[in-house]
């Protein structure tokens, strides 16, 4: 097998991906689109933009793969930012730089390699939007320039992203090595720990800007059938399509999180009870109005919710609790509903 070799320009590279703030980041509704599209397009198994880190590859998008990152020695994609045009393998088994590489030899048995290398601003090539298939395949002329289009506007939305508002919260708030123990390896969103993380800051900062915190306590409804009935894997991603329609429904300043099991809890920064509210009949109808395609199978899912506003002053324990209340109170009362909790005062 043949590992990558590093680029001339290594420590340069490498600085100007950490500096984009990209690398253990939640995942992006918006790419994860992006992936979902060239992945019909072009009829493939795996389509996945992937960051060339130091020693690994960190997929920031990635759909029809279950790990989160490989090691950089075994990627293709560690090929392919060494040059600047699309690097294309046909037919591993016909190449024998790659025919004994670990992952066309054991899961996921790839065959087939497209990578066109995504470059910052300056020219620094960060990783690749990259195809994968499990059976040779040959590109046309066509194909070839609609993948590099393709590769254009995840670029054009990672140089968006990076002088955005939302990025540099990010940066203030979070090393990266805090960020990498606050992250989900299913779902790509922040978890226990990042909820925790969040919590206070949001409080904060909804009253900095005279706001309201509002807490969204989700719970899919009837998840154990779908587990017992397609197995642990369609559970898998029925939930990593769970928390994708999720984040694609509320706003980009929200903390979405999985907070454990198929449990999401939103933070959210609301003038009143009534737009919070309005949030959460988003989520119900994003998982709800459209059948969930997992494999060859279409799946019915719903969710309950459970809403709360913590006060300014109010102990972040009892307001969640609050929202779980809430969250009972719409599983009980029939499910696939959302259900506001009793205020403070009330209790
Ligand atoms: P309810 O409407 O009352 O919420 O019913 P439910 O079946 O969703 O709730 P219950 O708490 O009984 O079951 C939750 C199930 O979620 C149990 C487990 O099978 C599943 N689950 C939790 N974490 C994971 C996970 O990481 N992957 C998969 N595939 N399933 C999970
Ligand atoms: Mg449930
Ligand atoms: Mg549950």
């Amino acid at each position: 097998m043949l590992s990558p070799e590093l680029p001339g320009n290594e420590v340069l590279r490498q600085q100007v991906l950490d500096d984009q703030e990209l690398l253990d980041t939640p995942a992006d509704p918006y790419l994860d689109t992006l992936v979902r599209v060239v992945r019909e397009l072009f009829e493939v198994k795996t389509v996945l933009v992937s960051l060339i880190d130091r020693d690994r590859q960190w997929f920031k998008a990635r759909l029809g793969l279950e790990i989160a990152e490989t090691p950089r020695s075994v990627s293709f994609c560690g090929h392919a930012i060494l040059g600047s045009e699309m690097f294309i393998v046909e037919d591993t088994h016909a190449d024998l730089r790659f025919c004994n590489n670990p992952v066309v030899i054991n899961n996921p048995f790839l065959r087939f390699y497209a990578g066109q290398p995504l470059f910052a601003q300056d020219g620094q090539a960060l990783g690749t939007l990259c195809l994968l298939h499990p059976e040779p395949k040959r590109l046309s002329a066509v194909q070839v320039r609609q993948l590099k289009d393709m590769a254009t506007l995840v670029e054009g939305y990672l140089k968006l992203r990076q002088v955005s508002q939302q990025t540099e919260q990010l940066r203030a708030a979070l090393s990266r090595e805090q960020r990498k123990t606050m992250l989900d390896p299913l779902t790509q969103l922040w978890n226990r720990a990042g909820l925790n993380h969040f919590l206070p800051r949001e409080q904060r900062l909804a009253r900095e800007q005279s706001r309201h915190l509002g807490l969204l306590f989700c719970d899919l409804d009837h998840f154990k059938p779908v587990n017992d009935t397609h197995g642990h894997g369609a559970g898998d991603q029925a939930l990593w399509e769970s928390a994708r329609r999720i984040a694609a429904a509320v706003r980009p300043q929200d903390v979405v999180t999985r907070s454990g099991g198929e449990e999401f809890v939103v933070l959210t920064q609301v003038h009143d009870r009534q737009e919070l509210i309005q949030i959460a009949e988003r989520i119900r109808a994003a998982i709800g109005s459209t059948p969930m395609a997992i494999g060859d199978m279409h799946l019915n899912l719903t969710i309950s919710i459970g809403c709360a506003i913590a006060e300014a002053d109010e102990d972040l324990e009892a307001a969640l609790e609050r929202a779980d209340q809430a969250l009972y109170q719409a599983k009980r009362g029939g499910r696939n509903r959302v259900e506001y909790a009793r205020e403070q005062a009330d209790n």
